[in-house]
């Protein structure tokens, strides 16, 4: 039987991985309601792996203290990586992760904040829950026949283009890696930027990537153009899109990550006082929208993250070919050593 600590423990985490081991007992899970870090990293001490999340600190400190401890695998329970500090990692300690779950879970979000965000229905459900039937402020504009640009056609991206093309816009898109037979034309980040009425944020947070919506691009922006993140906060610079927004450069912000999240989402804050002030300041905006890194939280995106991110520990201490394991060797251009030891190092 193998142990992993499991950190960041959720009352739904707990329950979609539990579901999943009900007929196995290779595995047991300690679960801990801290992230991990540098310091929680000696809670895993005795276990044989550690299972982790977005907003965990997993950089060279953390590493080494696992590494110390005994920890053999991280086993990331999300898709994105960005928060992993894989040079450390390499030679130490494998980081296996969930590629792909319910891309519909993100792309329907993404286009559920688009709706109310444009046709105000977080402001009319909050008026008539006060008896207030005014419609002063409320209107909105048809999807129809505008142009919606998306950055990033991957797994999630492209779910969102096809959603987009129901609701008969026209798609632009920008990705290196472009996709063939996508019902989108693909441009560059500048005409994109230029061209669309709405864009939203498909691609993972990378050095290249980060804020990719910055104040050059915003100045690019129609007026009013509407900006839809799900991906990473820090793919906006943040203070840039405030002033935007304050100086009504643009029309809106649907923002369900946030890049100084990792303190505050997941967690109810109600009774703090707040001391980010950007956030403070969004969230006083009519035309802001933000959700909790709620994106992926459908039944089926939770089934699937438990599923694999088991599989993934069952192959790892099993011996198997490890295609979910991310390294930095492969990010550097070193080639993948799978082909010849199943696994990075
Ligand atoms: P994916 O790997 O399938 O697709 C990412 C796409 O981004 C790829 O096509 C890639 O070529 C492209 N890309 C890489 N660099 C780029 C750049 N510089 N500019 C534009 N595009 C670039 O990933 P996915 O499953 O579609 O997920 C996308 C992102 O969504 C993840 O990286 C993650 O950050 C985010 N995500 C958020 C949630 C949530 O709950 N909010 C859940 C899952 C994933």
């Amino acid at each position: 039987m193998k142990t992993l600590a499991f950190y960041d423990t959720k009352p739904y985490d707990k329950q979609s991985f539990e579901q999943q081991l009900k007929d196995t007992d290779e595995i047991r899970f300690k679960y801990f309601e801290n992230k991990l870090n540098p310091d929680t990293a000696i809670m895993a001490k005795g276990c044989d792996g550690v299972v982790a999340f977005v907003n965990d600190t997993i950089d060279a400190r953390t590493i080494e203290n696992l590494y110390n401890n005994g920890i053999q695998l991280i086993a990331m329970r999300c898709s994105g990586y960005n928060n992993i500090d894989f040079k450390a990692a390499y030679g130490k300690i494998h980081v296996l992760r969930v590629p792909a779950y319910s891309p519909y879970a993100v792309a329907e979000h993404a286009i559920g904040m688009l709706l109310t965000l444009n046709r105000k229905i977080h402001r009319g459900y909050n008026r008539t829950k006060d008896f207030n039937f005014s419609l002063s402020g409320l209107t909105g504009f048809d999807l129809h026949g505008k142009t919606i640009g998306v950055i990033g056609t991957g797994k999630i991206g492209q779910k969102f283009v096809d959603i987009c093309n129901g609701f008969g816009m026209k798609v632009l898109a920008y990705d290196p890696y472009p996709v063939e037979n996508l019902k989108a034309e693909y441009v560059s980040v500048d005409e994109l930027c230029s061209q669309s009425d709405i864009i939203s944020l498909h691609c993972p947070l990378t050095k290249d990537t980060k804020y990719i919506i910055n104040d050059h691009s915003i100045k690019l922006m129609k007026e009013n153009a509407i900006i839809i993140n799900t991906s990473r906060g820090a793919l906006i610079d943040s203070e840039a899109l405030l002033e935007a927004l304050k100086s009504k450069r643009v029309g809106g912000a649907a923002l369900d990550v946030y890049e100084e999240e990792s303190e505050l989402f997941f967690e109810d804050n109600s009774d703090t006082i707040i001391q980010d002030d950007v956030l403070a300041r969004l969230l006083s905006l009519p035309n802001v929208l933000v959700t909790s890194h709620q994106a992926f939280l459908t039944n089926e995106a939770l089934e699937g993250i438990a599923k694999v991110t088991i599989q993934n520990i069952k192959d790892f201490f099993d011996e198997k070919r490890l295609d979910n394991e991310i390294c930095y060797h492969c990010t550097k251009g070193g080639g993948c050593k799978k082909e010849h030891k199943l696994r990075c190092f």
